[in-house]
Protein backbone atom coordinates (compact mmCIF):
# COMPACT_ATOMS: atom_id res chain seq x y z
CA UNK A 1 0.00 0.00 0.00
CA UNK A 2 1.54 3.46 -0.82
CA UNK A 3 1.69 5.76 1.90
CA UNK A 4 -0.06 8.97 2.06
CA UNK A 5 1.29 10.33 4.61
CA UNK A 6 5.26 11.02 4.40
CA UNK A 7 7.45 13.27 6.20
CA UNK A 8 7.89 16.33 4.10
CA UNK A 9 11.06 17.88 2.85
CA UNK A 10 10.56 20.96 4.66
CA UNK A 11 9.67 21.37 7.98
CA UNK A 12 6.43 23.10 8.68
CA UNK A 13 5.77 26.34 11.01
CA UNK A 14 5.29 26.28 15.13
CA UNK A 15 1.94 27.83 14.40
CA UNK A 16 0.72 24.66 12.08
CA UNK A 17 2.38 22.08 14.29
CA UNK A 18 0.70 23.56 17.06
CA UNK A 19 -2.57 23.31 15.24
CA UNK A 20 -2.35 19.57 14.06
CA UNK A 21 -1.20 18.48 17.76
CA UNK A 22 -4.95 20.59 18.79
CA UNK A 23 -6.33 18.66 16.20
CA UNK A 24 -5.18 15.54 16.79
CA UNK A 25 -6.20 16.54 21.01
CA UNK A 26 -9.63 17.25 19.97
CA UNK A 27 -10.03 13.59 18.96
CA UNK A 28 -9.25 12.08 22.12
CA UNK A 29 -11.22 11.26 24.77
CA UNK A 30 -11.01 13.30 28.03
CA UNK A 31 -10.97 11.68 31.35
CA UNK A 32 -14.39 12.80 32.46
CA UNK A 33 -16.48 10.06 31.08
CA UNK A 34 -14.10 7.28 30.68
CA UNK A 35 -14.90 4.32 33.90
CA UNK A 36 -13.51 1.59 31.89
CA UNK A 37 -9.66 3.13 32.43
CA UNK A 38 -6.98 2.31 35.72
CA UNK A 39 -5.62 5.81 34.77
CA UNK A 40 -6.56 9.38 35.34
CA UNK A 41 -5.08 12.61 35.15
CA UNK A 42 -1.53 13.33 36.69
CA UNK A 43 -1.71 15.24 39.75
CA UNK A 44 -0.21 19.01 38.93
CA UNK A 45 2.86 18.48 40.64
CA UNK A 46 3.60 15.54 38.76
CA UNK A 47 2.80 16.76 35.56
CA UNK A 48 5.31 19.49 36.60
CA UNK A 49 8.14 17.68 38.04
CA UNK A 50 7.77 15.23 34.43
CA UNK A 51 8.55 18.54 32.76
CA UNK A 52 11.27 19.52 34.37
CA UNK A 53 12.92 16.27 34.41
CA UNK A 54 11.84 15.16 30.53
CA UNK A 55 15.12 14.66 29.21
CA UNK A 56 16.84 12.78 32.03
CA UNK A 57 17.74 9.05 31.41
CA UNK A 58 17.94 6.47 33.91
CA UNK A 59 19.52 4.05 31.64
CA UNK A 60 22.81 5.66 32.53
CA UNK A 61 21.91 6.42 35.94
CA UNK A 62 25.45 7.82 36.42
CA UNK A 63 25.12 11.22 34.24
CA UNK A 64 21.75 12.11 36.31
CA UNK A 65 22.72 11.45 39.84
CA UNK A 66 19.51 13.83 41.09
CA UNK A 67 17.09 11.49 39.45
CA UNK A 68 18.70 8.60 40.22
CA UNK A 69 18.09 9.48 44.16
CA UNK A 70 14.51 10.18 43.74
CA UNK A 71 14.11 6.80 42.28
CA UNK A 72 16.07 5.57 45.19
CA UNK A 73 13.91 7.38 47.58
CA UNK A 74 10.66 6.19 45.70
CA UNK A 75 11.90 2.66 45.90
CA UNK A 76 12.25 3.76 49.96
CA UNK A 77 8.58 5.41 49.97
CA UNK A 78 6.47 2.95 48.16
CA UNK A 79 8.79 0.22 50.06
CA UNK A 80 7.59 1.81 53.96
CA UNK A 81 4.10 2.06 52.42
CA UNK A 82 4.33 -1.81 51.77
CA UNK A 83 5.92 -3.29 54.97
CA UNK A 84 9.37 -2.83 54.33
CA UNK A 85 11.36 0.15 53.79
CA UNK A 86 14.66 -2.02 52.64
CA UNK A 87 12.85 -3.40 49.41
CA UNK A 88 14.98 -3.57 46.07
CA UNK A 89 13.44 -2.08 42.91
CA UNK A 90 13.18 0.32 40.44
CA UNK A 91 10.64 2.87 38.04
CA UNK A 92 9.64 0.64 35.55
CA UNK A 93 7.11 1.17 32.72
CA UNK A 94 4.14 -0.42 34.40
CA UNK A 95 2.24 -3.39 35.76
CA UNK A 96 3.27 -5.20 32.49
CA UNK A 97 7.16 -4.86 32.74
CA UNK A 98 7.23 -5.32 36.51
CA UNK A 99 5.32 -8.58 36.14
CA UNK A 100 7.46 -9.82 33.42
CA UNK A 101 10.82 -8.71 35.91
CA UNK A 102 9.50 -10.12 38.50
CA UNK A 103 9.19 -13.62 37.21
CA UNK A 104 11.94 -13.14 34.98
CA UNK A 105 14.27 -12.74 38.26
CA UNK A 106 13.13 -16.18 39.80
CA UNK A 107 12.96 -18.27 36.55
CA UNK A 108 17.03 -17.09 35.78
CA UNK A 109 17.76 -18.12 38.90
CA UNK A 110 15.75 -21.72 38.37
CA UNK A 111 17.60 -21.72 35.49
CA UNK A 112 21.20 -21.57 36.92
CA UNK A 113 20.22 -24.17 39.41
CA UNK A 114 19.69 -26.30 36.47
CA UNK A 115 15.84 -26.30 36.00
CA UNK A 116 14.63 -26.45 32.73
CA UNK A 117 11.03 -27.26 32.71
CA UNK A 118 9.42 -24.26 34.81
CA UNK A 119 5.61 -23.42 35.64
CA UNK A 120 4.09 -20.61 37.34
CA UNK A 121 0.69 -20.55 39.07
CA UNK A 122 -1.63 -17.05 38.54
CA UNK A 123 -5.23 -16.97 39.46
CA UNK A 124 -8.07 -17.23 36.45
CA UNK A 125 -8.01 -13.58 37.14
CA UNK A 126 -4.81 -12.52 36.34
CA UNK A 127 -3.88 -9.56 33.99
CA UNK A 128 -3.23 -10.33 30.70
CA UNK A 129 0.31 -9.32 31.23
CA UNK A 130 0.74 -12.88 32.58
CA UNK A 131 0.39 -13.95 29.10
CA UNK A 132 3.33 -12.33 27.38
CA UNK A 133 5.24 -13.75 29.90
CA UNK A 134 4.38 -17.11 29.09
CA UNK A 135 5.66 -16.09 25.53
CA UNK A 136 8.64 -14.07 26.40
CA UNK A 137 10.16 -16.24 29.17
CA UNK A 138 9.14 -19.82 27.68
CA UNK A 139 7.41 -20.90 30.90
CA UNK A 140 4.04 -22.80 31.52
CA UNK A 141 1.63 -20.16 33.22
CA UNK A 142 -1.02 -22.72 35.10
CA UNK A 143 -3.87 -20.54 35.87
CA UNK A 144 -5.96 -21.53 39.14
CA UNK A 145 -9.74 -21.74 39.89
CA UNK A 146 -11.95 -18.97 42.10
CA UNK A 147 -13.86 -19.03 44.79
CA UNK A 148 -17.25 -17.78 45.04
CA UNK A 149 -16.21 -14.07 45.66
CA UNK A 150 -13.42 -14.29 42.70
CA UNK A 151 -10.49 -14.69 44.59
CA UNK A 152 -7.83 -17.33 44.18
CA UNK A 153 -8.87 -21.02 45.50
CA UNK A 154 -5.84 -21.86 47.62
CA UNK A 155 -6.81 -25.76 47.53
CA UNK A 156 -6.75 -25.19 43.58
CA UNK A 157 -3.37 -23.40 43.60
CA UNK A 158 -1.79 -25.84 45.95
CA UNK A 159 -3.50 -29.01 43.10
CA UNK A 160 -1.45 -27.12 40.32
CA UNK A 161 2.00 -27.14 42.20
CA UNK A 162 4.87 -29.67 41.38
CA UNK A 163 8.39 -29.87 41.55
CA UNK A 164 8.72 -27.61 38.29
CA UNK A 165 6.60 -24.58 40.28
CA UNK A 166 9.23 -21.79 40.56
CA UNK A 167 6.37 -19.12 41.63
CA UNK A 168 2.98 -18.59 42.57
CA UNK A 169 1.28 -15.11 41.97
CA UNK A 170 -1.62 -13.38 44.11
CA UNK A 171 -3.19 -10.26 42.95
CA UNK A 172 -4.30 -7.67 45.18
CA UNK A 173 -6.47 -5.61 43.29
CA UNK A 174 -8.01 -7.58 40.26
CA UNK A 175 -8.03 -5.98 37.40
CA UNK A 176 -11.52 -7.01 36.52
CA UNK A 177 -13.06 -7.60 39.90
CA UNK A 178 -11.38 -5.39 42.43
CA UNK A 179 -10.84 -8.18 44.35
CA UNK A 180 -7.91 -9.13 46.81
CA UNK A 181 -6.12 -12.60 46.59
CA UNK A 182 -5.84 -14.36 50.19
CA UNK A 183 -2.33 -13.49 50.39
CA UNK A 184 -1.51 -14.26 53.78
CA UNK A 185 -2.63 -18.09 52.62
CA UNK A 186 -0.83 -17.67 49.61
CA UNK A 187 2.21 -16.31 51.75
CA UNK A 188 2.10 -19.27 53.92
CA UNK A 189 2.34 -21.92 51.03
CA UNK A 190 4.81 -19.96 49.49
CA UNK A 191 7.13 -20.08 52.73
CA UNK A 192 6.66 -23.83 53.25
CA UNK A 193 7.09 -24.51 50.01
CA UNK A 194 10.04 -22.54 48.93
CA UNK A 195 8.07 -20.75 45.95
CA UNK A 196 8.48 -17.50 44.78
CA UNK A 197 5.39 -15.16 45.69
CA UNK A 198 4.83 -12.34 43.67
CA UNK A 199 1.84 -9.56 44.84
CA UNK A 200 0.41 -8.20 41.51
CA UNK A 201 -0.51 -4.86 43.37
CA UNK A 202 -0.11 -2.84 39.83
CA UNK A 203 -3.89 -1.04 40.63
CA UNK A 204 -4.50 -2.19 44.71
CA UNK A 205 -0.73 -1.15 46.12
CA UNK A 206 -2.38 2.04 46.55
CA UNK A 207 -5.33 1.81 47.18
CA UNK A 208 -5.56 -1.21 49.96
CA UNK A 209 -3.09 0.48 52.37
CA UNK A 210 -5.58 3.36 52.59
CA UNK A 211 -8.91 1.38 52.71
CA UNK A 212 -10.92 0.97 56.23
CA UNK A 213 -11.28 -2.50 56.19
CA UNK A 214 -7.18 -3.97 56.90
CA UNK A 215 -5.89 -6.59 54.39
CA UNK A 216 -2.82 -8.48 54.91
CA UNK A 217 -0.96 -8.60 51.28
CA UNK A 218 2.46 -6.91 51.42
CA UNK A 219 6.20 -7.58 52.84
CA UNK A 220 4.95 -7.99 55.92
CA UNK A 221 4.09 -11.29 55.05
CA UNK A 222 7.35 -13.31 55.08
CA UNK A 223 6.64 -14.98 52.04
CA UNK A 224 6.13 -12.47 49.81
CA UNK A 225 9.02 -12.24 47.64
CA UNK A 226 8.10 -9.42 45.31
CA UNK A 227 5.58 -6.83 44.76
CA UNK A 228 4.49 -4.69 41.44
CA UNK A 229 2.43 -1.21 42.13
CA UNK A 230 1.68 1.35 39.60
CA UNK A 231 2.16 5.30 40.56
CA UNK A 232 0.21 5.62 36.99
CA UNK A 233 -2.65 4.58 38.35
CA UNK A 234 -3.86 5.28 41.72
CA UNK A 235 -0.52 6.95 42.40
CA UNK A 236 -1.60 9.95 40.76
CA UNK A 237 1.29 9.66 38.33
CA UNK A 238 2.55 10.35 35.10
CA UNK A 239 2.27 7.69 33.09
CA UNK A 240 4.73 4.94 32.42
CA UNK A 241 5.30 4.74 35.76
CA UNK A 242 5.28 1.34 37.16
CA UNK A 243 7.70 0.11 40.09
CA UNK A 244 8.94 -3.31 40.87
CA UNK A 245 9.67 -4.26 44.12
CA UNK A 246 11.91 -7.49 45.83
CA UNK A 247 12.16 -8.87 49.44
CA UNK A 248 16.06 -9.25 48.64
CA UNK A 249 18.74 -7.50 46.58
CA UNK A 250 19.74 -10.64 44.78
CA UNK A 251 16.80 -10.90 42.39
CA UNK A 252 18.02 -7.72 40.81
CA UNK A 253 21.40 -9.06 40.44
CA UNK A 254 19.62 -12.24 38.57
CA UNK A 255 18.29 -9.41 35.85
CA UNK A 256 21.14 -7.55 35.76
CA UNK A 257 23.37 -7.23 32.55
CA UNK A 258 26.91 -5.84 32.10
CA UNK A 259 26.56 -2.41 30.27
CA UNK A 260 30.44 -1.36 29.58
CA UNK A 261 30.30 2.18 27.91
CA UNK A 262 28.20 3.71 30.36
CA UNK A 263 28.42 5.32 33.81
CA UNK A 264 26.87 2.10 35.38
CA UNK A 265 28.16 -1.26 35.69
CA UNK A 266 24.58 -3.14 35.31
CA UNK A 267 21.36 -2.76 34.16
CA UNK A 268 18.89 -4.80 35.69
CA UNK A 269 15.81 -2.71 33.92
CA UNK A 270 14.18 -4.78 30.88
CA UNK A 271 13.73 -1.03 29.07
CA UNK A 272 17.52 0.03 28.05
CA UNK A 273 16.66 4.43 27.99
CA UNK A 274 14.04 5.02 30.12
CA UNK A 275 12.58 7.72 31.62
CA UNK A 276 14.01 9.99 34.56
CA UNK A 277 10.87 12.04 33.98
CA UNK A 278 8.59 9.54 35.49
CA UNK A 279 10.93 8.84 37.93
CA UNK A 280 10.67 12.52 39.40
CA UNK A 281 7.16 12.97 38.63
CA UNK A 282 6.44 9.95 41.54
CA UNK A 283 8.86 10.85 43.76
CA UNK A 284 6.84 14.97 43.55
CA UNK A 285 3.41 13.26 43.87
CA UNK A 286 4.42 10.90 46.81
CA UNK A 287 6.60 14.18 48.53
CA UNK A 288 3.61 16.25 47.71
CA UNK A 289 0.16 14.19 48.92
CA UNK A 290 2.20 12.07 51.78
CA UNK A 291 0.43 9.10 53.29
CA UNK A 292 -2.28 11.04 54.23
CA UNK A 293 -3.02 13.22 50.67
CA UNK A 294 -3.18 9.26 48.99
CA UNK A 295 -6.28 8.61 51.45
CA UNK A 296 -7.85 11.03 51.13
CA UNK A 297 -8.34 10.33 47.25
CA UNK A 298 -8.41 6.50 48.00
CA UNK A 299 -11.63 7.62 50.59
CA UNK A 300 -13.37 9.98 47.64
CA UNK A 301 -13.53 7.16 45.31
CA UNK A 302 -14.61 4.53 48.01
CA UNK A 303 -17.40 6.83 48.84
CA UNK A 304 -18.49 7.28 45.10
CA UNK A 305 -18.10 3.62 44.40
CA UNK A 306 -20.71 2.90 47.15
CA UNK A 307 -22.74 6.00 45.90
CA UNK A 308 -22.59 3.91 42.54
CA UNK A 309 -23.67 0.73 44.37
CA UNK A 310 -26.56 1.98 46.06
CA UNK A 311 -27.82 3.82 43.31
CA UNK A 312 -27.37 0.95 41.05
CA UNK A 313 -29.25 -0.98 43.49
CA UNK A 314 -31.92 1.16 43.99
CA UNK A 315 -33.01 0.69 40.23
CA UNK A 316 -32.64 -3.21 40.32
CA UNK A 317 -28.66 -3.79 39.10
CA UNK A 318 -27.22 -5.54 41.78
CA UNK A 319 -23.04 -6.09 42.00
CA UNK A 320 -21.32 -9.16 41.00
CA UNK A 321 -19.12 -9.20 44.37
CA UNK A 322 -19.49 -6.03 46.89
CA UNK A 323 -16.76 -3.31 45.78
CA UNK A 324 -13.88 -4.52 48.13
CA UNK A 325 -11.71 -1.16 46.27
CA UNK A 326 -13.10 1.39 43.19
CA UNK A 327 -13.92 -1.03 40.88
CA UNK A 328 -17.51 -1.80 40.37
CA UNK A 329 -18.93 -4.66 38.31
CA UNK A 330 -22.67 -4.77 38.31
CA UNK A 331 -24.78 -7.96 36.92
CA UNK A 332 -26.61 -8.71 33.58
CA UNK A 333 -28.25 -11.42 32.03
CA UNK A 334 -25.31 -12.19 29.42
CA UNK A 335 -27.43 -11.49 26.36
CA UNK A 336 -28.32 -7.95 28.05
CA UNK A 337 -24.70 -6.87 29.27
CA UNK A 338 -23.61 -5.67 25.95
CA UNK A 339 -26.76 -3.93 24.69
CA UNK A 340 -26.57 -1.89 28.46
CA UNK A 341 -22.50 -1.40 27.47
CA UNK A 342 -23.57 -0.53 23.65
CA UNK A 343 -26.12 1.86 24.80
CA UNK A 344 -24.25 3.54 27.35
CA UNK A 345 -21.50 4.69 25.09
CA UNK A 346 -24.19 5.99 22.99
CA UNK A 347 -24.62 9.01 25.98
CA UNK A 348 -20.87 8.83 25.74
CA UNK A 349 -20.12 6.72 28.93
CA UNK A 350 -16.79 4.62 28.54
CA UNK A 351 -17.51 1.02 30.22
CA UNK A 352 -16.10 -1.86 29.53
CA UNK A 353 -17.26 -5.80 29.99
CA UNK A 354 -15.74 -8.44 32.15
CA UNK A 355 -14.84 -12.02 31.05
CA UNK A 356 -16.28 -14.31 33.97
CA UNK A 357 -19.01 -14.07 34.38
CA UNK A 358 -20.03 -11.44 32.18
CA UNK A 359 -20.64 -7.99 33.79
CA UNK A 360 -20.75 -4.17 33.75
CA UNK A 361 -17.04 -2.56 34.92
CA UNK A 362 -16.68 0.48 36.21
CA UNK A 363 -13.68 2.06 37.61
CA UNK A 364 -14.05 5.07 39.88
CA UNK A 365 -11.05 6.95 39.72
CA UNK A 366 -10.03 9.94 40.92
CA UNK A 367 -11.28 11.66 37.85
CA UNK A 368 -14.93 10.89 38.59
CA UNK A 369 -16.73 13.18 40.91
CA UNK A 370 -20.31 13.01 42.30
CA UNK A 371 -21.61 14.80 39.63
CA UNK A 372 -20.44 12.30 37.11
CA UNK A 373 -21.90 8.95 39.24
CA UNK A 374 -25.33 10.90 39.36
CA UNK A 375 -25.28 11.62 35.68
CA UNK A 376 -24.04 8.16 35.24
CA UNK A 377 -27.06 6.38 37.44
CA UNK A 378 -29.49 8.51 35.61
CA UNK A 379 -28.32 7.35 32.18
CA UNK A 380 -27.98 3.87 33.44
CA UNK A 381 -31.49 3.99 34.92
CA UNK A 382 -33.01 4.59 31.61
CA UNK A 383 -31.04 2.15 29.56
CA UNK A 384 -31.92 -0.44 32.18
N1 LIG B 1 -1.59 -6.02 36.83
C1 LIG B 1 -2.83 -5.60 37.11
C2 LIG B 1 -3.55 -6.15 38.31
C3 LIG B 1 -3.44 -4.62 36.31
O1 LIG B 1 -4.67 -4.21 36.60
C4 LIG B 1 -2.72 -4.11 35.21
C5 LIG B 1 -3.32 -3.11 34.33
O2 LIG B 1 -4.47 -2.78 34.42
C6 LIG B 1 -1.42 -4.59 34.95
C7 LIG B 1 -0.89 -5.55 35.78
C8 LIG B 1 -0.61 -4.08 33.79
O3 LIG B 1 -0.25 -2.76 33.98
P1 LIG B 1 0.29 -1.85 32.76
O4 LIG B 1 -0.85 -1.72 31.81
O5 LIG B 1 0.65 -0.60 33.46
O6 LIG B 1 1.45 -2.55 32.17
Amino acid sequence: MEHKIKMEERGMSREAVESLLQEKKRKDLAYEKILSSMCTYPHEIAAYAYKMFLESNLGDSGLFRGTKEMEDEVIRMIGALLGNEKAFGYVSTGGTESNIQAIRAIRNRKRKEGLSEMNIIVPETAHFSFDKIADILCIEVRKAALDEQLRVDVNSVESLIDDKTIGMVGIAGTTEFGQIDPIKELSVIAKEKGIFLLVDAAFGGFVIPFLEERYEFDFSLEGVSSISIDPHKMGMSTIPAGCILFREESYLDELAVPTPYLTTKGQFSLIGTRSGASAAATYAVLKYLGREGLKEIVSECMKLTRMLVSGAKAIGVSPVIEPVMNVVTLSFPAAEVERVANALEERGWRVSITRVPKALRLVIMPHVKEETVKLFLEDLAEVV
